[in-house]
């Protein structure tokens, strides 16, 4: 497929515009997803380590600056069919079940190795589609990646393909980096690839195609050139990207392609090399926040005393011992509207407890939670990352 010229010139003329590109010391929590074509080397089966060691120097340099990095690393069925001694070309599920079972285990330690070298703790979490999709669960998941990035740890993610299903699996690890990224708030999602960005037209078959380096926001005309470029070994293609970047960008993501076929790839991103950026005109937080305020069909109330109110405006968390009343029937991680003394709605938030056991704890104190509830819970009844104020 090859693009009409006009429309090449008008995404120049549109990056032009935007010749700006975000620079990476804006950027405080950063996903970066590697593909299994990079991290494996095709005809050995093995993981690259010269090429990962250079990548962990650059996430290390991250790192080092305070930043927060997360990782999603494909890799695992590709090693594993390797050590199984699986026939190539397109798997059984149970085979790239298998396949992933015995490849996640060398792809960790792999990781967990070149990390420790640079004195940085990896953790492994592998995630299934409901992880991210479900609400009770999307909360568990955001949690434990939230302490992990406040213990200085480095995650390293992936799907659990051992259990995923066709029916119940991402299947590519593009779109799960997207939903991590929005589901830890990050403010970039860097997809290194085994090509260098978007082009107007598949660079293989059309000698014409241009790098568009900059979306400013990904319309109809973008969906339409992102042709399919999976190969063997990864499964997501230039389409799945672009999915990708709905996802981050809708969601106050930046999202930038790069090549990973270089060494120090986020280092030559830093230095201006040749990309594509993915632009987000919100910020994940306030994002977030809207999504909370807006699209969540609250499903009860608390009723909160007028220190939690205060407490909240000065951007704390709703602690139990703030509640008075609960109103309405609620699982954990549902939305809840959090009004005043006065009746008055002060805002909402995603509510830690179900209504049984909100009702078993309001009016105590964090510390008598588990003697009440009989496991140590969450100390906050709605946490402040959960809380959307009317006032925001
Ligand atoms: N989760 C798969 C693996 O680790 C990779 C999926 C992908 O390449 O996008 O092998």
């Amino acid at each position: 497929m090859s693009m009409a010229s006009p429309e090449s010139a008008s995404f120049e003329a549109s990056s032009d515009a935007q010749a700006k590109t975000p620079a990476f010391a804006d950027f405080r929590r950063i996903v970066i997803k590697v593909g299994s074509a990079l991290l494996v080397d095709r005809a050995q089966g093995r993981v690259r380590l010269a090429w990962l060691t250079s990548l962990v120097e650059d996430i290390a340099a991250l790192h080092a600056r305070g930043c927060e990095v997360m990782v999603v690393s494909s890799g695992a069925i590709a090693l594993g069919r390797t050590v199984l001694g699986l026939p190539s070309g397109p798997l059984k599920l149970e085979d790239s079940q298998a396949a992933a079972a015995v490849g996640q285990i060398a792809l960790s330690k792999t990781w967990a190795d070149i990390l420790g070298h640079y004195n940085i703790t990896a953790g492994q979490v592998l995630l299934t589609l409901g992880d991210t999709e479900e609400r009770r669960r999307y909360l568990n998941a955001r949690s434990t990646l939230g302490r992990l990035m406040e213990l200085r740890s480095v995650p390293i993610i992936n799907e659990n393909d051992t259990v995923a299903t066709t029916e119940i699996r991402y299947g590519d690890n593009d779109r799960l980096a997207a939903r991590v990224a929005t589901m830890a708030s990050a403010d970039l999602l860097v997809l290194l690839s085994d090509i260098d960005g978007l082009y107007t037209a598949p660079p293989a078959q059309d000698p014409n195609a241009t790098l568009i380096p900059v979306v400013p926001r990904i319309g109809a005309e973008i969906e339409a050139i992102a042709g399919d470029a999976g190969s063997e070994l990864s499964r997501g293609g230039m389409r799945t990207k672009i999915e990708a970047g709905k996802i981050a960008t809708s969601a106050g993501t930046h999202m930038v392609i790069a090549s990973g076929h270089v060494k120090n790839p986020l280092k030559r991103i830093m230095e201006g090399g040749r990309c594509t950026w993915f632009l987000t005109s919100a910020n994940p937080v306030r994002a977030r926040k809207s999504w909370i305020a807006g699209a969540l069909e609250p499903r009860g109330t608390l009723h909160l005393d007028d220190g939690a109110v205060a407490a909240l405006r000065r951007g704390a968390s709703l602690l139990p011992a703030g509640v008075k009343r609960i109103d309405g029937q609620f699982d954990r991680g549902d939305a809840v509207v959090l009004r005043g003394p006065d009746g008055a709605e002060v805002g909402r938030g995603l509510v830690a407890y179900d209504s049984t056991h909100a009702a078993r704890i309001m009016g105590h104190s964090t510390s008598e939670i588990e003697a009440l509830l009989g496991v140590k819970g969450r100390s906050e009844m709605v946490h402040r990352d959960d809380l959307a104020l009317g006032v925001e």
